[in-house]
């Protein structure tokens, strides 16, 4: 027997998931066969309706984490004479940025701060500056610090200059609200182990048709072709090209209809927003302050300031809450002295009341 978790994961991916997420996994499938294949189309067309897709989107599902979802859309939509303007601030963002990079496709990078939102207007003086730039890409939640970046200027310029629009939504896709039409997102990118609760194992792409049509023969990797990977989903309704990883892929659709069961994104994200409220307010009463301003922030992870207190160590807090049954974000990726928390997944307000009784139980500075 294998024990059941031994402590909650607050962590923004992989996260904790539910025992009935976790037990849909408890058989095999055959990837040819029509009961696995209609599980990948139903999937396909839950994520599209999540968005709000409709007939000029589709979804296609690709293995990996959801790094290779991000450079599966860099790949296929990029041409060799393309530029793009990616907007960072923080981690995420910079890997978007390293990808192109990597391929050596044109680059023009706004580099922010970890505090600051891109403003509409430095990017509009951007494009008129720069006119060969032929795609934006940003993230959605910065999942460094927990910036919930507003995109929608973003995309409205993008629109009005014509420009590829990419939105990495990796962390807030399921649990906070958004339209893929309007403001229009021309590829939209998350993954199975955030907020649709699943289990790790692979990303999806909301794409809008036209747009992912035109880039045919554009990628020069072949697994991560996103293209490739739409027509064969598409010509053979449901089958991935190459292994695909069936048992996440089952429990996925159990997790969304959790999702569906829970009262939808709305329901979800009150419940996340509740979790980092609950969270914002206990850790507050122990002298840890937040650090983003409360406008900023995304219900998906927090980050606060380490305390002061020359006590303080960020590698003591994290053993003793993981003795308590917690496990929080190891590491530290901000820029700033700061430690984070996440509170998306199968976790609840009692929970987060939980853990500030276990820091208040293990302070030690
Ligand atoms: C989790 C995450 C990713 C993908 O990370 P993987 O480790 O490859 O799954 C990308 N962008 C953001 C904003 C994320 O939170």
């Amino acid at each position: 027997m294998i024990p059941d978790n031994p402590y909650l994961l607050l962590t923004p991916g992989p996260l904790s998931t539910s025992k009935t997420v976790r037990e849909a996994m408890n058989r095999d499938w055959c990837t040819w066969d029509e009961d696995y294949k209609s599980i990948v189309q139903d999937i396909r067309s839950s994520l599209l309706a999540l968005s709000n897709g409709g007939d000029e989107y589709s979804t296609v599902l690709m293995q990996g984490s959801g790094t290779f979802s991000v450079e599966a859309v860099l790949w296929t939509c990029l041409k060799p004479e393309d530029k793009i303007l990616v907007l960072s601030n923080g981690a995420y963002g910079k890997r978007m940025a390293k990808i192109v990079s990597l391929m050596g496709i044109k680059l023009e990078l706004l580099d922010l701060e970890e505090h600051e939102q891109a403003s509409p207007e430095k990017v509009e003086e951007l494009l008129k500056q720069n006119p060969d730039i032929t795609h934006i890409g940003m993230v959605h939640s910065e999942t460094t610090t927990g910036m919930l970046n507003d995109y929608a200027p973003i995309a409205e310029l993008a629109d009005k200059y014509n420009k590829c629009f990419i939105l990495d939504a990796m962390s807030s896709f399921g649990g906070v609200p958004l339209d893929i039409r309007s403001p229009k997102i021309d590829f939209l990118i998350s993954s199975a182990n955030k907020c649709i609760q699943g289990v790790p194992g692979f990303g999806f792409i909301i794409a809008r048709r036209e747009v992912l049509q035109a880039c045919k023969g554009n990628s020069k990797s072949h697994s991560l072709d996103l293209y490739d990977q739409w027509k064969a989903m598409e010509n053979d309704p449901g089958k991935w090209r190459f292994t695909s990883p069936t048992h996440t892929v089952r429990a996925f659709l159990q997790a969304l209809e959790e999702l569906k069961g829970e009262g939808g994104i709305t329901a979800r994200y009150k419940r996340y927003v509740n979790n980092h409220q609950t969270l914002v307010k206990g850790m507050k009463n122990l002298g840890i302050e937040a650090f983003l301003s409360e406008e900023d922030q995304s219900p998906i992870i927090t980050a606060f300031h380490e305390p002061s207190s020359p006590d303080f160590s960020f590698d003591k807090l994290y053993h003793l809450l993981k003795a308590e049954g917690f496990v929080i974000y190891p590491g530290k990726v901000s820029k700033a002295a700061t430690f984070r928390i996440g509170h998306i997944g199968h976790v609840f307000p009692e929970d987060i009341k939980r853990l500030i009784i276990a820091i208040e139980k293990i302070k030690f500075w």
